[in-house]
This record gives structure tokens, C-alpha cells and sequence, in this order.
């Protein structure tokens, strides 16, 4: 953990000081996106320190050939790699003759770095000695146009201090780069075209295997003290892969060269592959019309319209204020809902591991916070994307010997197809199966949305439950249906039996299954007739299905009094985190995965994420209970634990608790928990820090359509506010130590229930609740 790195401040994250050995940690922290690309805050001059390069264009990958010790049937060939893409940020500077690199420099002084949160920039300013004794000032400025979702704006200048000096700016785009993470150390980029004229050039690539096709491009224009210069480049270089301009720029001392660099990307995705070039010269044209301020000004108002919905205050905490607004400002620099061909990658465009695809995590994570703070249009898209690839689902569970329409969703995907290479998580953590299922539940709960179920969610909840009712097991010893053989989302364990929250997720999947199905017969007749035309349902299917609903089996203790995480869990020795070493922790750096497995310790929730997504079925006595019980051997050694304990610890009136646990989730990054932000921010997981606000402190539940709240403040905080798109209308909740506020725009008045108690909110006239 690394506590007092990044300064407090409300609406930016700053560092102060170059700090070597922080370089890739920060060049995480710093990461931008707008939803179709993003990049690591690598700078744009040379660095030949340690530095982790990444830029990432949202749904391009590279289906990178599995590397197994030992090949076995039922492995996905590959593990979709994100691809590091082609460099458009690069320009090389010269003073005087000598490359600026920082890593180089007789001394580095007053370095700062912002991330701008509030309006979308990130600014890095220094004073620097060269080697050859010219001092200069740098500042420059980065952004990703969220109106122009293919371009991206640098403003770059230089100063020197102590003498005149000539300035060579360097810009180029390269193709010619490579992936941290790959199996075989192949190149994933094919370059197949440079093209260059004036201020432009182009670098088209295509990857391999995959085809996606770009093309890079970038637009100069040079200024001395602000004012345009009419510069050629002296010179061009072109490669295969690469092109680079040099402009000259002989300054005096104290005046400011400037370069601006227009980049990007246009996609085959997204346009016709012939006309990429095109495609990319009308982006620069509008781009270079508009002029740097106007675009900036563009970006601070898209920024402002983000935060105007998505944004929650905290009052009198100045680090978990920071912390909930790095994690909304991500969450929007990742996904922004506008295109149901992509989705939330773990890692967000802040790094490889796990960037790009995705995981259980949108529909058992992210989905709530976007549900809430876009709209509905863009939760059905998340939910879309699942049901565009059903049938992949169902070739996937083919693969694994199941049939009959059985799907099982893949655990890390880019297009529908497994691409995870481990057994355990492939094979056996079908939890995630869960998840999609009880995410279409979630979305009806939430937007009153029925339509969507007919239309396409019921197909998707047949799969999964005929899935599940072939993966459960008749035991005739326990006249039982048992699942055999899983992982459930505590990692730390593989291959157990009975893990219980995928016995009950099963169970519950199977129900309401057969609940919709019968619900869409008498009320959506002609869907009925043609999802049973397509899917051959039959009724001694569902038959099958209550049959199993009716006799699953749930592990127990009635020594403990509650559901046993896996059979006999009760076997290992329950020595509790609290007594362990604290210099053995984290346990996934410091023990081998066998003495992790043979342990009692947990991951990240899995008994309780049942009793997260199943609030309803249990007592409070009974959550309080579990909660008594398994947390204190849960190390939370994924990003995904604290928010849930958070939220519940929350429920259980434990307010300090419920905090730590807010702390670590909303800046887990920030502070470096898991000492491994280099590696990129943990994205999903910053959903989680949402609810630990919204469903945590707030208690905001939908019961019965109905909004309820059961406020609470951590005595750290004065107050605390956000605001919901419930059906439509948006509700602000106002909590601090007067009571709860709530403010409507709308057309119509919304019934809320405040700790048990109805409060009619009318639209344009805010109410007050002690
Ligand atoms: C967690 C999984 C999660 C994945 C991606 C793993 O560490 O255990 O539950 O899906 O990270 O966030």
C-alpha cells in the first residue's frame, strides 16, 4: 500500500515529484479513455526508464494460440490477448541536439502530473537539465475527445530557460509495437501501408489472425509564443510500420515553442476497410477547423454532462471524495454505453491483463451502476450483448459435452468464444452462468422493463437453466441433486463439490426460468410460440427443471449454523486471517497456489455474494451470521470483495467497518492495496465502489418496483449525496446529519420508502426526511 502518493484533491489526482520507480504505477493512475480507445499515461517524448507501454482500441484483439504444459480436451485454443495498438502520442524532442529523456536528464525538478477528472485532461509540467546543460520547461496537455470518439489532442511546449536554443520536434506513428503479454512472442500488427503529405500522415495495420484493420494518424501544427508557424518538416522518415516529421524551431530564451498533435485511430470496425485514410482526414479536418481551445471547451462539456448525472459529492472527506470520483471517472472512460458490440474489460484501457474482455463481472458488478446513472437503453445493451452471443454459449457448452441448447457462458470472452486458458476457471467456475441470468432479473426489477424478456432475455434463461439442469447431479446416497467438480468465485479454492453459491445460484436460475417461461406464455403468446419453435422447450423439460429446483443440495452446518462455503470446508484448519502472519500477505504473492487451496482463506465474497444478490431470502440474523463467520477468513485479494462486504457490513449497522471497507474498494488503486497498479486499475471493481455508496450507506433497494433507502452516514463524512435515473425520472438523494433530502426532475411525483416510511417526492419540489 502506498497511502500518501497521491494528493487529496476533490476533482484530480495529482503527483508531485518524478518518482522513478513509480513510473508504471502512475502511467495506470493516469490512464484516459473515452470509450473507443484509451492509453496508459506514457509520455509523449522518449522515456529509457522502466515503462510499461499500452494503447488500447476498444474490441480489437488478438486470439493469442493457448500455451499449456500438458493439452487436454475441452481447452480453448486461445486467450484473447487486447492488443497494445499503434502508437499516435510519440514526438521526439530535441534541444540543442540532444533527445529529451527524462531518464537522462543531470536533474528533473518540479514534476507535476494531473488527471483532470472534471473535465476530462491530463497535464504533466517539469523543469529539466539536459546533458548538455540546456534547461527547459515542459508542459503538456492530453486529452480523448469524448464528442470525436476517434481523436485524440495533444498540446505540447517547450521553454527554454538558461540560454536560446533549437527545438526539434519529432512526431511519428508507429505500428510497429508489441504486447507485454504474449504466449509466443508473436507480432500481432501487420503493417500494410504508410502515407504522408504536409501536416499528415498515416500508418494502415491490420492484426493477424483477427484482420481488424486501422489506420493511425496524426496532424502537426507548430506555434512560437502561441503564434502558428507555417513549418514544413525538414525532414520525413518513413518505414514499413512507422512515420516520423521533424520540425525545427529555433527559439530565444524563455520564449515557448508549442507543438499540437491531432491522433488517433479510424477502425475497421467501425468503417468500410478501403477507406480508413478518408475516414481519418475527415476527422482531422473537423478537428483542425474546430482549433485546440474549442476542442478542449467541447470536452469540458461532455464532461460536465457525465458528472451532472454520474457524479456523487462527499462531504468532509477529501480522500473517499477523490477516491468515488476516480472510480466514476473510469468506469466513463471505459465504457460509455453507446455501442452493444463492446463491453466492460476488467482493466479498462489502463493495461493487458484482462483488458478488454469480459468477465461475470459487468452483469454481477457493473451493470447497477450503469443501469442507474445512464439509462435504460444502455443497461439493454449490456444485456444484449450476452443474448448476440447465445449461440457461441451454446457451442461453448457443446465443447464441454453438454446438449440440447445448453449454454454456458465463457468466463473471459471477446466474441462470445471462451478464450481463458486455465481449467479451473474454464471448466468449473459456471457460476458466471449465474450472473447473466440474474443480471436480466436485476434489469426488470430496476427499469420495470418486461419487454425485454419476451424479446430476448427468456431465450438466454432457457439456455442457462438447461445448462444447469444437466451440470447438477443425481446423488442417490444423498437423494439430492449435487454440482460436482466447480470453482465458485472464491478462486482460492478449485474442484470442490457443492460449492453452495453455485448450488443456489443454479437453483435460482432454474426457477425463474420456469417462472418466465410461464409468464411469457400467457402473456406473450406469439414469443411463446416462437422461442418454443426455436428452443423445441418442452414441458417435461420444465418438469425437470422444478424437479431439481425442488431437491438441490445445500451444504450445512448445524454445529455453526450456517451454509458451508464447499463440502467439507469444516476439515481445514479455520485459523482466521486476523491470527496469520501479516508478512505472508498478500497470500497470492507469498504461498504457493497448493498451500492457498488446502487453506480456509477466501478470496473475495462467495457465500456472502449469495447473500448479496439474495438479500431477500434470508434473515438478517442469518446475514449476520455468514458475515460473523466467513469474512474473518476472506482476504480480499480481489478488487471484487470489499464492496460487498462493504455494503453489508453496511446493513448490519457495522458503520467503521462498512468504511474500511469503502475505503479500500474506492482506492484500492489510489493506494496501491494489492501492490500491483502498475499492472492497470482494476475497473469493474469501481462499480462495486458505487454500490457500496448507493446500496451500502444509502441502502437504496427497488422492492416491488418501489425505491427504498435506508440512510447512513460514516462519522468520517458530513454528508454525503448522488443522484438516479429511476424509470426515467431523476431522483437526487441528499443524506447528512439532518436527514435525507430528495429532489425530483420528472413529470411525475415518485413514492419512496425512507426506513420504513412512504414520502411522495413531487417533481421541482424537494422534500426533507428526518
Ligand atoms: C476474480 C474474478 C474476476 C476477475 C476479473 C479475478 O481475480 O477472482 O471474480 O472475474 O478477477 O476481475
Amino acid at each position: 500500500m502506498n497511502q500518501d502518493y497521491i494528493i487529496p484533491k476533490e476533482w484530480s489526482i495529482v503527483e508531485e515529484g518524478f518518482d522513478r520507480d513509480r513510473m508504471e504505477s502512475s502511467e495506470s493512475l493516469f490512464s484516459m479513455g473515452n470509450g473507443a480507445m484509451g492509453q496508459r499515461a506514457n509520455f509523449e517524448e522518449s522515456y529509457s526508464g522502466p515503462t510499461f507501454q499500452g494503447s488500447y482500441i476498444a474490441g480489437l484483439y488478438y486470439p493469442d494460440k493457448t500455451r499449456v504444459g500438458w493439452w487436454k480436451n475441452g481447452y480453448p485454443e486461445y486467450f484473447a490477448k487486447v492488443l497494445n495498438a499503434p502508437n499516435w502520442i510519440g514526438i521526439d524532442v530535441k534541444i540543442n541536439g540532444e533527445k529529451l529523456d527524462l531518464a537522462k536528464c543531470k536533474e528533473v525538478r518540479g514534476f507535476r502530473r494531473e488527471l483532470n477528472m472534471k473535465e476530462g485532461w491530463h497535464h504533466r509540467s517539469f523543469e529539466a537539465t539536459l546533458q548538455n546543460g540546456t534547461e527547459i520547461r515542459v508542459e503538456a496537455r492530453r486529452f480523448l475527445s469524448l464528442e470525436t470518439d476517434e481523436l485524440g489532442v495533444i498540446k505540447y511546449e517547450v521553454t527554454p530557460l538558461n540560454r536560446e536554443a533549437k527545438i526539434v520536434f519529432c512526431p511519428y506513428v508507429d505500428a510497429g509495437i508489441t504486447n507485454e503479454d504474449a504466449n509466443w512472442d508473436e507480432k500481432f500488427w501487420e503493417p500494410l501501408e504508410t502515407r504522408s503529405s504536409g501536416r499528415e500522415a498515416f500508418v494502415v495495420a491490420q492484426t493477424f489472425k483477427t484482420h481488424f484493420r486501422v489506420a493511425t494518424f496524426m496532424h502537426n501544427t507548430l506555434f512560437l509564443n502561441e503564434k502558428e508557424l507555417q513549418l514544413e518538416p525538414v525532414a520525413t522518415e518513413s518505414a514499413e510500420d512507422k512515420v516520423q516529421f521533424a520540425y525545427e524551431v529555433p527559439v530565444q530564451q524563455g520564449e515557448t515553442a508549442t507543438i499540437q498533435k491531432l491522433g488517433g485511430y479510424t477502425v475497421s470496425f467501425n468503417h468500410d476497410k478501403d477507406k480508413l485514410v478518408t475516414a481519418a482526414r475527415q476527422v482531422i479536418q473537423k478537428a483542425a477547423e474546430k482549433g485546440y481551445e474549442a476542442l478542449l471547451k467541447a470536452q469540458q462539456d461532455a464532461w460536465a454532462a457525465i458528472w451532472e448525472m454520474a457524479d456523487i459529492t462527499i462531504e468532509g472527506d477529501v480522500k473517499a471524495q477523490q477516491g468515488i470520483r476516480f472510480n466514476i471517472f473510469q468506469l466513463n472512460q471505459t465504457y460509455l454505453g453507446r455501442d452493444a458490440r463492446l463491453n466492460i474489460g476488467p482493466k479498462g484501457f489502463t493495461g493487458e491483463k484482462y483488458g478488454g474482455s469480459t468477465y461475470w463481472d459487468t452483469e454481477a458488478y457493473c451493470l447497477p451502476f450503469y443501469m442507474a446513472t445512464k439509462n435504460q437503453q444502455v443497461a439493454r445493451n449490456l444485456l444484449s450483448y450476452r443474448y448476440n452471443q447465445l449461440d457461441k454459449a451454446i457451442e461453448n457448452a457443446e465443447k464441454l459435452g453438454f446438449g440440447n441448447g445448453a449454454a454456458l457462458y465463457p468466463m473471459v470472452t471477446m466474441n462470445g468464444e471462451e478464450c481463458h486458458n486455465e481449467w479451473e476457471i474454464t471448466f468449473e467456475e459456471i457460476h458466471r452462468n449465474g450472473a447473466i441470468a440474474f443480471a436480466i432479473y436485476r434489469y426488470y426489477c430496476y427499469t420495470g422493463d418486461y419487454s425485454y424478456i419476451p424479446e430476448k432475455g427468456l431465450e438466454v434463461l432457457i439456455g442457462i437453466a438447461r445448462f444447469w439442469a444437466q451440470r447438477a447431479t443425481y446423488s442417490t446416497a444423498k437423494d439430492k441433486y449435487v454440482i460436482l467438480g466447480v470453482t465458485g468465485p472464491n478462486e482460492y479454492e478449485n474442484n470442490v463439490n457443492n460449492n453452495w453459491y453455485t448450488n443456489y445460484i443454479a437453483k435460482w436460475c432454474l426457477e425463474y426460468a420456469v417462472e418466465q417461461v410461464q409468464k411469457v406464455k400467457e402473456e406473450y403468446v406469439a414469443d411463446h410460440s416462437r422461442i418454443v419453435a426455436k428452443t423445441k422447450l418442452s414441458d417435461n423439460e420444465t418438469a425437470h427443471w422444478k424437479e431439481v429446483v425442488g431437491n438441490m443440495y445445500f451444504p450445512y452446518s448445524e454445529e455453526h449454523d450456517v451454509y458451508l462455503q464447499q463440502d467439507g470446508f469444516l476439515d481445514k484448519e479455520l485459523v482466521k486471517v486476523a491470527d496469520l502472519d501479516a508478512a505472508q500477505r498478500p497470500l497470492n504473492q507469498k504461498w504457493s497456489w497448493d498451500r492457498i487451496l488446502r487453506s480456509p482463506y477466501i478470496k473475495q465474497a462467495d457465500v456472502l455474494q449469495g447473500f448479496y444478490f439474495f438479500e431477500d431470502h434470508f434473515t438478517r440474523e442469518e446475514l449476520e451470521r455468514h458475515f460473523d463467520f466467513y469474512e474473518p477468513f476472506t482476504v480480499h485479494e480481489s478488487s471484487l470483495s470489499p464492496c460487498v462486504h462493504s455494503i453489508q457490513a453496511a446493513l448490519l449497522g457495522r458503520m467503521e467497518q462498512a468504511y474500511a471497507f469503502y475505503l479500500r474498494t474506492s482506492r484500492l488503486d489510489l493506494d496501491d492495496y494489492n501492490r500491483e497498479v502498475k499492472e492497470g486499475c482494476h475497473i469493474t471493481s469501481m462499480a462495486g465502489t458505487w454500490m457500496s455508496i448507493v446500496e451500502g450507506f444509502g441502502g437504496m433497494r427497488v422492492k416491488d418496483s418501489v425505491l427504498h433507502f435506508s440512510p447512513k452516514i460514516p462519522e468520517q463524512w458530513k454528508g454525503y449525496s448522488f443522484k438516479i435515473n429511476f424509470r426515467g425520472q431523476v431522483l437526487k438523494v441528499d443524506v447528512n446529519a439532518r436527514g435525507t433530502g430528495f429532489a425530483l426532475e420528472g413529470n411525475e411525483s415518485l413514492t419512496v420508502v425512507v426506513n420504513g416510511k412512504q414520502v411522495i417526492v413531487e417533481p421541482g419540489n424537494p422534500v426533507a426526511v428526518q
